[in-house]
């Protein structure tokens, strides 16, 4: 394989120092060409310090000075603001974008090295979400692959390999359940922060530790799935498996079903992304069948966790549904991560948002700008920000 040079959008986050790890170990197949961060200047700092990347993007502009100064011994182009993030992605300087930012603030970046023809490690799912349908049909115009990094569509990815055009029958995605699997209502209503940022099986950044908690990560991932593979609203299902080892699988035609496994640790499908179509060799922990272990799985419970009952609306309705979803969606879980609102309001916030904002069957990449931007000021509104 030839050196990849890695552009790592969202370095300083959970993927993105996942991803930092895999290339560290893999010095001889991937260099760290650019990497970009929102606000955690030192962390981005100690990265360049390391890894000797071509271009650093710091988003918040008042850090600018900071990480240019110290930086100014090195060779490394150090740029900031939201604009850069989208004229960096715009270089012909890399070989693969990491998509690892967080929420709609990836969308711009990673539609931009679409653009331009460089293949994308999807983790930023939000992307697919907000504007499915135009960043896949541009992959599919600039022949462009987008390989998964989310561990259940990087295991139905696996699951496709070799089956070339064998249509998929339907995906079962699967979902630890979060923190609160089994509670009721009576208990969400107080669950606080702390609490809800306590997963289970995966140390993941706030947003989506929080989206996991509440169901709605599944939701998103749904619309991911739709997108990534092509699939009708009613060929994505939801099993929850506590114990995260199947990670999903794809049912064909003929019955067959495939599952990928292995304990869950993402630096597993950050590095198949990233070396995809290969294999590399790793001495991550593994999975063992003859240590006394149980695999359970059960049903979605979504009449308590309202928000998979949304997102399922949101994918079967598609046009801007979704992206308004998701928008709300980020605004209820910044106000959560705040203490400003409760654990079941998110929903509420949710619902209302979907309901308020005028549905558009066939959104322009504008108009996906305009609802986006609609249902985070309504969804604002409700909350009093
Ligand atoms: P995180 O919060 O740990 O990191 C987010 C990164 O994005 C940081 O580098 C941050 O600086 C940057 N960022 C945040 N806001 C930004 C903005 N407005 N503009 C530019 N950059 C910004 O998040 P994470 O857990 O690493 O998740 C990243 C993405 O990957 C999310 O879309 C998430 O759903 C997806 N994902 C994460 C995991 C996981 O295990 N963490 C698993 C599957 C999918
Ligand atoms: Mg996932």
């Amino acid at each position: 394989m030839m050196q990849k040079r890695i552009a790592i959008f969202g370095s300083t986050g959970s993927i993105g120092t996942q991803a930092l790890e895999v290339i560290a170990a893999n010095p001889s197949l991937f260099t760290a060409e650019v990497l970009t961060a929102q606000s955690n200047d030192d962390l981005l700092i100690k990265q360049a310090l390391q890894f000797n990347p071509n271009i650093v993007v710091i988003g918040d502009e008042t850090r600018y000075q900071k990480v240019k100064d110290a930086l100014a011994k090195t060779d490394t182009k150090v740029f900031a603001g939201e604009k850069a993030l989208e004229e960096v992605a715009a270089m012909d300087c890399y070989d693969l974008m990491l998509a690892g930012i967080v929420g709609f603030a990836g969308l711009k970046p990673t539609l931009q090295a679409v653009e331009q023809g460089k293949p994308v490690a999807l983790a930023n799912k939000e992307t697919l979400v907000v504007a499915g349908d135009i960043v896949m049909q541009k992959a599919i115009e600039k022949r462009v692959p987008i390989i998964p990094v989310d561990s259940e569509h990087s295991a139905i990815f696996q699951c496709l390999v070799g089956e070339n055009l064998n249509p998929i029958d339907k995906i079962i995605l699967t979902a630890s359940g979060g923190p609160f699997l089994g509670k009721k209502p009576n208990f969400l209503v107080n669950v606080k922060r702390d609490h809800a940022l306590q997963h289970p099986n995966w140390s993941m950044g706030a947003k989506i530790t929080i989206d996991s908690a509440t169901l709605m990560n599944k939701g998103l991932e749904m619309i991911e799935a739709k997108w990534l593979f092509n699939l009708k609203p009613d060929q994505v299902q939801v099993l929850v498996h506590p114990q995260s080892i199947i990670h999903s699988m794809v049912q064909f035609e003929d019955g067959s079903i495939k599952a990928q496994m292995g304990l869950p640790d993402m630096k597993l499908p950050i590095q198949y992304a990233l070396a995809f179509p290969q294999r590399l060799a790793n001495k991550f922990p593994r999975y063992d069948f003859r240590r006394p272990n149980t695999l359970n799985f059960e049903e979605p419970d979504i009449k308590t966790f309202r928000n998979l009952a949304l997102a399922t609306e949101a994918l079967h309705k598609g046009g801007n549904l979704p992206c308004v979803l998701n928008a709300a969606n980020e605004i209820a879980v910044f106000a959560f991560l705040r203490n400003r609102v409760g654990f079941l309001d998110m929903t509420d916030v949710i619902e209302r948002t979907m309901e308020k904002v005028a549905f558009i069957g066939q959104p322009t990449l504008e108009e996906y700008f305009e609802s986006d931007a609609e249902a985070r000021e309504f969804a604002a509104t409700l909350i009093h920000l």
